[in-house]
């Protein structure tokens, strides 16, 4: 994944950009850049690895070296960006969100005489680069954006700096969101809300779906129409997003409560509750699911284990799996009181591998739980995601549900997968017992859904749903 902060005003706005990229540090964990432009110094660019080190510690020494009256600002969990790009369109600074699904073929569609991309160690071209290539390709800034979109296969958001202003351009079907702020003397764009109105912009607009808009210091200008489909990830609600944003109208945290309570209403009808002490949610943002659940289902929230994060960055992850446990392990500090005989019912944003969530688990059963049921906030995770890498599988097979439907039912399995996402079918009952057999859990259940897309509250074709459904 990914984000961007970007803004363009009469004053120097590098605060604005430096202070609004911190704020998507949880879209990302490997590389953070910064870009500027100023008619005195021109362009001005920086980029870190912020696998062990947060943006705002990497990039505070840079500042006082930067200035600039426009500037963007991104995360990534891909390739070191913005580029600065010298084409026939001018010199630009380009910044991008997506996965390229085809880049291999839009490659090797470059490889005449002339034409060259420099290589990452793996041998792999940088995505923006690629990026860059297909915009270069037409006479012109939009129709150029609007062939990189069309030629890539999977999702590309697209933040471009020239020395006129900004332009953005939402995916072509919006998997992002994309926001406009406006204040005194200048415009914004990012992707968390929040981000803007806590720098002091008041919302100003919301990017349709591959909409593409020029944003200068005096205002906004739409270069190309929304499209008519939208397909807004759902897990920017669940899991992703900052609970502070709104998305299409629909803020996070509320959507998170909301979405507990519904899980709570649909097992009380039910009658699959089970009798516990606590309601619990996995931190971060379990934690809001696990509230509304408790709050419709009159049972008591607690946390019986607090994360330690003071010194535990969320971007430190070291690339050792063995280290990353053990990290994952010094973080939960448990409170003895509320865990020791009790029985817990822990709410998670949802199940993907499994692998954390085995380890919390095991971690309550150290520290004297009696019981622990878990409760996923969405359907169970059966296709990795194409569009924003969420899932980061090699194979579909690493996540847990599918790699337990293959251990039950062999090749046949994986053509019911319909089936078994639905707990309510004899095949979904056995796909929910199986994973409590290896996960420890006393219960199980999975938020359905229906109950999922009641919690956003938007129309369900203008929905991402793609790694619960396999429907894009
Ligand atoms: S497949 Fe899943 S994670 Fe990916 S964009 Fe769609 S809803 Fe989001």
């Amino acid at each position: 994944m990914g984000g961007f902060f970007a803004a363009v005003s009469h004053k120097n706005c590098k605060y604005d950009v430096f202070f609004g990229t911190d704020y998507h540090s949880h879209l990302g964990a490997k590389r953070g850049g910064l870009a500027f432009y100023d008619a005195e110094r021109g362009f001005q660019r920086q980029i870190h690895n912020i696998e062990n080190t947060p943006f705002r510690t990497k990039f505070e020494a840079n500042l006082s070296e930067m200035d600039g009256t426009a500037g963007i600002g991104c995360i990534s969990d891909a390739d070191p960006q913005p580029l600065l790009v010298r084409s026939h369109l001018g010199l630009f600074t380009l910044a991008t969100v997506g996965i390229i699904n085809n880049a291999e073929e839009l490659v090797d569609s470059f490889s005449g005489p002339g034409n060259q991309f420099m290589a990452m160690s793996s041998g792999r071209v940088n995505s923006t680069e690629l990026t860059a290539a297909l915009i270069n390709r037409c006479d012109n800034m939009v129709d150029g954006i609007r062939y990189a979109q069309q030629a890539i296969e999977g999702s590309s958001t697209i933040l471009v700096m020239t020395k006129d202003g900004l332009i953005v351009a939402r995916d072509k079907v919006g998997r992002l969101p994309v926001v406009i702020g406006k204040k005194e003397d200048g415009y914004c764009a990012c992707i968390e809300s929040f981000a803007y109105l806590k720098l002091g912009y008041a919302p100003c607009y919301n990017l349709g779906p591959g909409e593409i808009v020029k944003i200068t210091a005096d205002g906004y200008e739409q270069l190309a129409a929304p499209g008519e489909t939208m397909k807004v990830c759902a897990f920017m609600w669940s899991y992703y997003g900052y609970p502070n944003s709104n998305y299409e109208g629909v803020n996070v945290e509320v959507m998170r409560c909301r979405n507990g309570e519904i899980m709570a209403r649909e097992e009380q009808k039910a009658g699959t509750m089970p009798d516990v002490d606590y309601i619990a949610g996995v931190p971060d943002s379990g934690v809001p699911h696990a509230i509304g659940y408790a709050n419709a289902s009159r049972e008591p929230f607690a946390r019986p284990f607090v994360k330690y994060t003071p010194t535990w960055a969320r971007s430190f992850t070291p690339s050792n799996q063995e280290v990353r446990n053990l990290v994952a392990e010094m973080k939960q500090i448990p409170v003895p009181e509320l865990i020791e005989d009790k029985k817990l019912l822990l709410v998670d944003d949802s199940i993907v591998r499994g692998t954390q969530l085995r380890e919390t688990v095991d971690f309550l059963y150290r520290s004297g739980a009696k019981e622990v049921h878990m409760r996923s906030a969405c359907p169970p995770v059966m296709y990795g995601c194409k569009f924003l890498n969420f899932s980061r599988s090699n194979s579909e097979m690493e996540l847990l549900a599918r790699k337990k439907i293959q251990e039950l039912e062999g090749d046949e399995g994986q053509k019911h997968i319909e089936e078994y996402a639905d707990g309510k079918t004899q095949r979904g009952q056995c796909l929910l017992k199986s994973i409590c057999e290896e996960m420890g859990f006393d219960s199980l259940g999975y938020q359905s859904l229906d109950g999922i897309l009641e919690a956003i509250g938007l129309d369900r074709d203008k929905v991402c749903t793609y790694c619960w459904t396999g429907e894009e």
